[in-house]
Order: C-alpha cells, then structure tokens, then sequence
C-alpha cells in the first residue's frame, strides 16, 4: 500500500505516520525528516537547503523528487511505503505519479487531516517550548511567523493537491483537531474499509 499524510505544517502527519509505519510494517518517508538529517550532518545538500528550511519555503521540486525516488528504491519500500510531508505542490504529486507507475505501482490512498490555522500556530508554539523545556534546540521554523509564513505557502502551492486526488477518487478527510488517538482510530477505520474494499493493492 502508498498511502498519502497530506495536511497543513503542524496537523499531526509526522505522528500519525509513524503509528501507522509501527502497525502496518510500512516505512515513512518523510521529506522534512530527511531534509532536517541532510542539514545535521552538514551534507552538501544539508549545505544547500539549511536557509531555505529555517525560513519556511520550499525545496524545489527536482531535490525533493530525487530524494523520494532514490528512498523509495530501497528495500524496506517493496510492499508500499507512507508519504509524509511529500507532495507538496502538483509538479511533485505528479511526478510522484510517474515514479510510482514506471515501477507499476501507484498511490493507493491520501489521507488529508483537517486543523485550524489558530489551532497550528499554537501547537508550533507548543513544540517548540516542549523542546526547550527538554533540552532540546526548537525547530528554527517551529516560531509564529514562520509557521504563518509555511501556512500561507501550504494554502497557494500545497491545498491544490486536495482537488487534485479528489479527482483521482483517493482523497479521505479526517478531523486533526481530535486526539491523537482519535485520529489514528478513524484512519485505522478508513484503511480498514479501502481494505475491504480492494482499494490498497493489497
Ligand atoms: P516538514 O517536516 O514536513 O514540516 O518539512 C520541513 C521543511 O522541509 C518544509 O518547511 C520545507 O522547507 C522542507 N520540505 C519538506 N518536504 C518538502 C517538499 N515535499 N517540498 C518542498 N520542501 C519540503
């Protein structure tokens, strides 16, 4: 099964994704995590992508697409994998696609969780005091205005994928605003029913 996290910064993706890599045995391929490792070991791309990251934009499309493609390549991805935080704009998902079909597979299911911008801002704020209350160093974009500035970037280049997979007949919403487990309980159900219903190449 590839299965699709798709939702604003801050709706919960990277936590639900890692739930679901523990229960169904799926790896999750998070661009940010993998972007974030690059720029903590001072990779040449680390070296290329850090300012772009701190202030909130966007990779471009071909780095990100390259990562993905060499990532999926690797073993622990033969049964599907689940994308987190990729795609971000409709050149990637398209691209995606394209990856996914030239290996004659292709994505099974988007899962669009829904959040409020208020409630994002805040939970942005809250990350990063729990970080620093740990004694941890914050996400340098984990601060008010530049989560503002990742929303406005995720409303003009990212929620046009939502219509995109509508099409498609792949899109489910589920409300982000409950608790965690209340959102990994109603993917579990949505999952269980594509499932049932053949829809996850299962
Ligand atoms: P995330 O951890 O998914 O919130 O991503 C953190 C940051 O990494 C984003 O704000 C972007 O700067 C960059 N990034 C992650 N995934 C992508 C992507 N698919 N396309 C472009 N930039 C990305």
């Amino acid at each position: 099964m590839n299965l699709v996290l798709f939702g604003p910064p801050g709706s919960g993706k990277g936590t639900q994704a890692k739930i679901l890599e523990e229960k169904r045995h799926l790896p999750q391929l998070s661009t940010g995590e993998m972007l974030r490792a690059a720029v903590a070991a001072g990779s040449p791309l680390g070296k290329k992508v850090e300012a772009v990251l701190a202030k909130g934009d966007l990779v471009p499309d071909e780095t990100v697409i390259a990562i993905i493609a060499e990532r999926y390549d690797q073993p622990d991805c033969a049964k599907g994998a689940i994308f987190d935080g990729f795609p971000r704009t409709i050149p990637q998902a398209e691209a995606l696609d394209a990856m996914l079909a030239a290996r004659k597979k292709k994505i099974d299911i988007v899962i669009e969780l829904k959040v409020d911008d208020a409630i994002l801002v805040k939970r942005a704020e809250t990350r990063a005091a729990e970080t620093v209350a740990a004694g941890g160093k914050p996400r340098p974009d984990d601060n008010p205005e530049t989560v503002k500035r990742r929303l406005a970037i995720y409303y003009e280049n990212t929620a046009p994928l939502i219509d995109y997979y509508k099409k498609q007949g792949k899109l489910a919403t589920v409300n982000g605003m409950a608790s965690i487990d209340e959102v990994t309980k109603a993917i579990a159900a949505i999952l269980d029913m594509a499932g049932r219903k053949g829809c996850l190449g299962l």
